[in-house]
Parts: C-alpha cells; structure tokens; sequence
C-alpha cells in the first residue's frame, strides 16, 4: 500500500491533485478541512486520526504529530535495521506528502490580534514538510500547488529521480525557512528587540530585464512585514520599473518624503542617476514642478520627478512636455491621469507617503551584509558661529538644503535660494570640486543670495571664499574640522553668516 499525505491550508487545485494520486495507486491520509475538501470532491481519503488511532487534538495543535505518521516519513526504505523497527511497529511507509502551511503572512497583513497570530503558527506542517523533505531519497515532498501538475507528471512516466526529489526537497526547506523568518520578525516587532541573528525573508515579485546593465540579469523582491513607502505602490500606467528606475525610484520618493505637505509645503524633487537634480517647493504642485525644472532644465530630461501632493492637469500639461522615466506622487486627479496617457511609457506612480521612511537601511559589501539607522535627521537644531546670523528667508533655505544634500553623494555641497535649488554638486573626491561643478556647470547664473549646505564640515576655507566670491550669504554645514576657524574667519570678513549643525550627512 502507497500512501500520500496531504495537509493544506490552502486548498488550490487539491481536490485534482488527489484524484491525480488515486489514479496512481496512492491510498490518501488527510486532516480535517483537508480530508473535508477531498472528500467533497468525491474523492476517498482516510482521516489521519482513523490512521493513527489517535483523535486530533488540542484544536488541532496535535493533528499530525504521530510517530505513526513521522516514522512512516523518515524510515530509511533501504536500511534493514528501519525496515524491521517500523516492521515492529506497525508503521507503513508514508511515500508523498503534500503540505502547505497556516497563513501566517496573511494572518499578519489582516493585523490579527496575538493570540491569533499565535494559533497562525503551524507546527505540525514544517514539523512534516522537514521529514519527509529530509527523506527525500525515499519520500515526495509537494509544497507548492503550482508543483501539482508537475509531480503527477513526473510520477506518471517514472521519473521521480533524485535530482528531482532534491528540488522538491530544496524548495521545501525554503518555504519553512521564510516562515520562521517572518515568525522570528513577528516576534521582534512585538518585543521591540532584536538578537544577533538577521532574519530577513524576501519573496520575489518579478524579474527584471536586465541590472544596471543590460548583461546583468536583474529580480526585484519585497519583505512582506514591512511597511514603507513602497509597501502600496500603485501604478497607473506605462512600463515596469526597470532596476534602475526602482534605484533612482527610493531616492526621489525618500527626498519627497522628507517634506510634509502640510508642516513644510509642496516639493518637487527631480532626479537623475540617484542624485536630485533640481528640488523646489511650491505654492502649488505646477509652481513646484516649474520651479524644480528651471532648477536645472538639462539633467531633468529622463529622469523621474517626485511630489508630495496631489498632481492636477496643469502640472500634468507641463510634466509631458518632455521624456521622463517616472512620475511618483501622492496622489493624481483623473484629468491628469488622462493627460499622462498620451505618453504610454511613462510611468505613473502613486506612492504612500504616510507608510513613512524605512527605519533601517541594508547594503551589501562582498558576503557580509551593512545595516544601519536610515539617515532621517532633520537639522532642526544648529549654532550661528559667525559674528552675522542667517535671516528667516535664509534660515528657510538653509534647513532646505541640508534634507536635500543628504541624498546627495559625498562629497555634496548645494547651493538654495527662495525654495528652490540653484545648484547641486555631488561625488566628488574633494569638496571644494563640488562646489566649483556648479559654478562651472551654471556659468550664466546669479547665486547672489543664494545659501550653502554641505554634507560634512570644511576642511579648508577655500569653499567659504568661492561661494563668498559668487554672492551665496549664509553657510549651514555641521562643523568640526580642525580648521572651523580658518572658515569661520573667511565668513566674517566677507559678511557671511555660518551655521553648525553638528551632524554630518554622508553618503557614500
Ligand atoms: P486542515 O485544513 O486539513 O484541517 O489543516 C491543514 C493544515 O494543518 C496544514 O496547513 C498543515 O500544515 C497543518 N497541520 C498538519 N498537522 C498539524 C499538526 O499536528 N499541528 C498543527 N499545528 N498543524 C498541523
């Protein structure tokens, strides 16, 4: 006698995959609402508890757990000294099982109470899913409904070789790995701590065409548990998102998060290649967007703009006058959903911005894994070390480049005036280069007025002398250097107010 043992809380396509093991000589065993959904399906199947000659029990927390059923998965087929312990027993041998697990995922995504979630760990089904994918030699193990065909088909033609089993198995333990995982994480999120163990579970969401590269292959994959502005995305129109645009995508949307449309107002954030390229605020989302354009009308052009507010037809009109890779807003009106369809590709996202920011940050540095607090100070606090103190409208400007050179790489200086930034100048090897690429790249411009942020302190005085030169008034960086004096002393002599921050935004 051939026995297969199904256990499934989700009961896709099961009744087909029973009738399918029936056919190939399988006496089924099944569980309650298993058994219940076979047998409905006029297919027969034997209770486990008739099998085991032990009742279900304990609300179903002791349904499987029967060295009946575990003895019949784990014997060694070939291994005589097995053979006569189950012989002795009465244990027959257990040669499929097919299991999927209780929906704990689920279970948290409809924010059940503890105790519910507690009830939603399955223990009898990774406890089986374990067996029999340890005894993979001798024993099926069916894990995913999308495996049912297969499995049938490979059992028909006699091909359930080993290497088959180990993909079985492979994918087996990966199901109850990611179920722990998410299990380990439902835990810390309730205790609010953490041990030395990162217990990350990521579920695919699609391949990508390509990498950064096209001769890179590419996936995309999300975290279930976590909530962030990514965690609702909603796209309206145009193509996926391709690596890099999810790249460019988390810097522009995390700068516009920055700014609440309330407390701070309407921003605009326009970036290229992971870096803004003009940021502005707005009286309204078309003031914005017009704003962060004139910002720097040449790198806009491919890149992906991000809002923290409600796009309408008049910003819409504008944002369609040239090619961008991507619109992300809080929300659109349906007039500027109907204004973007004239461009097919570009595509429109809504972002959920009251998810908020991702607390921790992840990076991988060759094999080992970087985690770290998400950078979201900001700069509220400082200290005017010059003889002058920056002006209200300056102070404004100020606060404003410093949440906006933080998404800038080191080294970054950006140069602000009225909301809006007139120069961003990033990645460089020294700052004082920096800040000249922005002279350089805006030869034409008037940064009279104009204030400065920087990333990390001065080492030398000579970028508060070049800024002084083009007419910038006030300096915000978070001081430090050896030298602070040498700049503070430049400050004063050619009437600029500076002020510290203390804290240093670098991002390499
Ligand atoms: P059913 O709907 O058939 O009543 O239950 C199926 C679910 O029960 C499956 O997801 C399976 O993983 C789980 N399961 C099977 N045996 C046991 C057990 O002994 N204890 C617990 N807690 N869950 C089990």
């Amino acid at each position: 006698m051939k026995y297969a043992l199904l256990s499934v809380t989700d009961k896709t396509n099961i009744v087909s995959f029973a009738k399918g093991l029936v056919d190939l000589g399988f006496t089924l065993l099944s569980t309650g609402g298993t058994l219940r959904a076979i047998a409905e399906g006029g297919v027969e199947v034997t209770p486990i508890d008739a099998y085991t000659d032990f009742p279900e029990m304990l609300d179903g927390r002791v349904k499987t757990l029967h060295p009946k059923v575990h003895g019949g998965i784990l014997f060694k087929r070939h291994e005589k000294s097995h053979v006569d312990t189950v012989k002795e027993h009465g244990i027959g041998a257990i040669d499929l099982v097919c299991v999927n697990l209780y929906a704990f995922e689920e279970s948290y995504k409809q924010k059940k109470s503890e105790a519910d979630m507690i009830e939603n760990i399955d223990i009898g089904g990774p406890s089986m899913v374990r067996s029999a994918a340890k005894n993979h030699k001798d024993v099926l193990i069916v894990t995913d409904p999308s495996d049912y065909d297969t499995v049938l088909d490979v059992l028909k033609e006699g091909k359930d070789d080993l290497a088959f089993r180990r993909k079985l198995a492979m994918k087996a333990f990966s199901k109850t790995a990611y179920y722990d995982s998410m299990i380990a994480r439902y835990f810390k999120e309730v205790t609010g701590e953490e041990d030395d163990l990162l217990t990350i579970g990521l579920k695919k969401d699609a391949d990508l065409r390509y990498g950064e590269n096209p001769h890179q292959k590419a996936a995309v994959y999300s975290d279930p548990m976590v909530n962030s502005y990514f965690s609702h995305l909603k796209q309206f129109q145009g193509k996926e998102l391709s690596y890099n645009n999810y790249n460019d995508f988390n810097t522009a949307v995390s700068l516009a998060g920055e700014f609440d449309e309330e407390k701070d107002g309407i921003i605009c954030v326009g970036l290229k290649h992971a870096t803004p390229c003009g940021v502005a605020l707005g009286e309204t989302d078309v003031d914005a967007y017009k704003k962060m354009f004139e910002a720097d009308s040449l790198s806009i052009f491919g890149g992906i703009v991000a809002l923290n507010t409600t796009v309408d037809k008049a910003c819409a009109e504008e944002m369609v006058k040239i090619f961008l890779e991507v619109v992300a807003a809080k929300d659109f009106t349906d007039e500027a959903l109907e204004v973007f369809k004239q461009k097919k590709n570009l595509r429109v996202i809504q972002v959920d911005y009251e998810a908020g920011a991702m607390k921790k940050e992840m990076r991988f540095a060759s094999g080992k894994v970087l985690v770290q607090d998400t950078d979201l100070d900001a700069a509220e606090d400082y200290k005017v070390v010059t003889d002058k103190a920056p002006t209200e409208a300056e102070k404004r400007d100020l606060l404003f480049g410093m949440k906006v050179v933080k998404y800038v790489r080191s080294n970054a200086v950006v140069l602000i005036k009225d909301g809006m930034t007139l120069g961003v100048g990033g990645g460089e090897t020294s700052r004082i280069w920096a800040l000249e690429n922005i002279f350089n790249h805006n030869p034409d411009r008037d940064f009279t007025g104009s204030v400065m942020a920087s990333d990390a302190f001065f080492p030398f005085d000579d970028c508060v002398k070049a800024a002084a030169e083009k007419g910038v008034s006030a300096i915000m960086q978070p001081g430090g250097s050896i030298r602070d004096e040498d700049s503070i002393k430049a400050c004063n002599e050619k009437g600029l107010s500076m002020v510290f921050t203390g804290v240093r935004h670098f991002k390499h």
